[in-house]
């Protein structure tokens, strides 16, 4: 007592630029980020890209294996008891400097008149082309321009692919699409995948919709945006909100069958300001994945056939089942004993499909609906 051991004010060794962070540290967004699962570094996680990228010396050169590598699920802002959304920050960096390639990809998916015939025309050919020595050819043709998009990207031969679809979507239920003039309080946005793969998933939602007396319309719709924030396009995404805010703006209720398209457009509020952002917090409120929509007012007609299966349920995003952790997932579902494998989300179908190769059953929840309906 009575002996001074610094002459120095303890003020001098607060950091004043942390405690002006709003991240407390806690570490729980690490235990739900899968890269950080993979890799089990504070440099390759969520806590520590929240350093990263808001360290006041930031620069995208020195930092841009930190900024590519978050997959996006935005687990970390499910669970940050401070709010801190680091997917957004890292987002945010990305779009300074936005992928050329997925750019150009994402435009030209923006032009339907020239995308969706490309689409009908390798969906109407897959069986010649989705073979073991065609798929090699294009794994080496692909290789040197998947670079452009990430310096790991590939498409293996012997990835699945989703089925194209030789008639989208909206072709094989035109009846129900605005182009045709079909109206209704609730309307279908079925997304992109849904409408250009052949997964069951779009007439699964739209079968078990019509089983509870629902006609859905089909509006017109562009991407929701998730893929495109991903790779850094921002004034596409806002662009791509503006169109499909004004075109849900008038149904009661906006039924989704796709995990990421859901979170999309209840996201829409962020990208715009004044009666725009009114709009789209109008619409993000009447937005409901297909489940969550049966679950609280959508079940009329309960399902009588039992589902003669073991079925276990993925809820994780589409993207965590791509990274290295699929070998545990994969035993997991195993040891779980289930022949069937269910998801929300066509994107994790695809992922699952990858990694369990037909050892166990993938299907929507939708689809297993629809079963049991029949
Ligand atoms: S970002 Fe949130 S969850 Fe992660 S360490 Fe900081 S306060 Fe904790
Ligand atoms: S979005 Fe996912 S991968 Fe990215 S930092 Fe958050 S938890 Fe990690």
């Amino acid at each position: 007592p009575g002996v001074k051991i610094s002459t120095t004010p303890f003020t001098e060794h607060i950091d004043y630029v942390r405690l002006s962070k709003p991240c407390a540290t806690c570490g729980k967004c690490n235990a739900v980020c899968p890269v950080y699962d993979v890799f089990q570094s504070e440099d390759m996680s969520s806590r520590g890209w929240f350093e990263i990228v808001t360290a006041p010396g930031y620069e995208y050169l020195n930092s841009k294996r930190v900024v590519e590598a978050c997959v996006n699920c935005k687990s970390c802002r499910t669970i940050c008891p401070a709010g801190v959304d680091v997917s957004d920050l890292i987002l945010q960096r990305r779009a300074e400097h936005p992928n050329k390639l997925a750019g150009a990809i994402f435009a030209w998916q923006g032009r339907p008149w020239l995308f969706e015939p490309f689409i009908k025309l390798m969906g109407r050919t897959q069986g010649l082309w989705d073979r073991p020595l065609p798929r090699k050819l294009l794994e080496l043709g692909f290789a040197p321009v998947l670079r452009f998009l990430a310096p790991t990207a590939k498409l293996p031969a012997d990835m699945v692919l989703p089925r194209l679809a030789p008639r989208l979507l909206r072709e094989r239920h035109a009846e129900l699409t605005e182009e045709q003039g079909h109206q209704g309080p609730v309307a279908y946005f079925h997304g992109c995948a849904a409408n250009y793969f052949m997964d069951g998933v779009g007439d699964a939602v739209i079968a078990v919709l019509r089983k509870n007396g629902i006609e859905p319309v089909l509006p017109r719709q562009q991407c929701s945006g998730t893929p495109i924030e991903t790779y850094g396009h921002l004034e596409r995404v806002k662009t791509y909100a503006r169109f499909n805010v004004a075109s849900l703006s008038r149904y009661e209720k906006i039924v989704t069958g796709c995990a990421s398209c859901t979170l999309s457009l209840k996201d829409y509020p962020k990208w715009l300001q004044g009666e725009e952002r009114k709009k789209a917090e109008a619409v993000a409120g009447k937005v409901k994945h297909i489940s969550e929509f049966l679950a609280g007012e959508g079940l009329k007609v309960r399902p009588t056939k039992p589902c003669p299966k073991t079925v276990t349920y993925h809820s994780s995003c589409h993207l965590r089942a791509a990274q290295k952790i699929f070998e545990r997932k994969r035993a997991a579902i195993r040891d779980s004993g289930a022949q069937v494998v269910a998801t929300s989300c066509p994107a994790c179908m695809i992922q699952l499909e990858n990694g369990l190769r037909g050892e166990v059953d993938v299907r929507h929840i939708a689809e297993l609906l629809r079963e049991a309906y029949e």
